[in-house]
């Protein structure tokens, strides 16, 4: 140990040092806030429980099952089965999800979101596995009317109306009368 090192010691150099920085914020705005009464503005493109979006015209989940968002999912917690060419099952095992949005980045029909919400705490793992009802109506309760075509517009692109068809290029067209 040094000299100087036990001068410090001897002296509190240090603890005098703590309680004068405590003393000095003793008469300064607090920081923290009485939550839940209080709480802090949500920033934009926040990332909390997912939703299903739905069409505006139909009601209907605009989720087609293509698979993408599964498939590019980190974390492997979206399970989607599909039957008679419609998605019969989406869910999302909350619990392994890590919100690193590519789910919502990779679907072309902007089928999936993330919502504002953060309170959805609970004490089983059961009412934390998002089945295809839940998801749509967290998007009723979240993101309904102008907010859920906003959300997408604002913070992900492109989308399947972005891409049009160049001119020349071959397309697939139904055989017409096809034996
Ligand atoms: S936010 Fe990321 S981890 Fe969560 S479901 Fe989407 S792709 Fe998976
Ligand atoms: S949410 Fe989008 S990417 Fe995922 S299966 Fe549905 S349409 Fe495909």
């Amino acid at each position: 140990m040094t000299v100087k090192e036990l001068v410090r010691k001897i002296f509190f150099v240090e603890i005098i040092k703590g309680l004068a920085l405590t003393l000095s914020r003793l008469f300064t705005h607090a920081v923290t806030i009485q939550y839940p009464k209080e709480r802090r503005p949500i920033a934009p493109g926040f990332r909390g429980l997912h939703a299903l979006a739905k069409h505006p015209q139909t009601d209907k989940a605009k989720c087609v099952g293509c698979g993408l968002c599964a498939t590019i999912c980190p974390s492997q917690c979206i399970h989607i089965s599909r039957a008679k060419g419609t998605v019969e099952k989406y869910e999302i095992e909350v619990l392994r999800c890590i919100y690193c949005g590519f789910c919502v980045e990779a679907c072309p029909y902007s089928a999936v979101a993330l919502t504002e919400n953060y309170e959805y705490s609970d004490y089983s793992r059961d009412a934390l596995y998002m089945t295809t009802e839940k998801l749509l109506s967290n998007w009723d309760k979240y993101m309904a009317g102008k907010k859920g075509e906003e959300y997408f517009k604002k913070f992900w692109r492109p989308l399947s109306e972005d891409f049009g068809t160049p001119a020349g290029q071959a397309v697939f067209r139904k055989i017409q009368n096809a034996k």
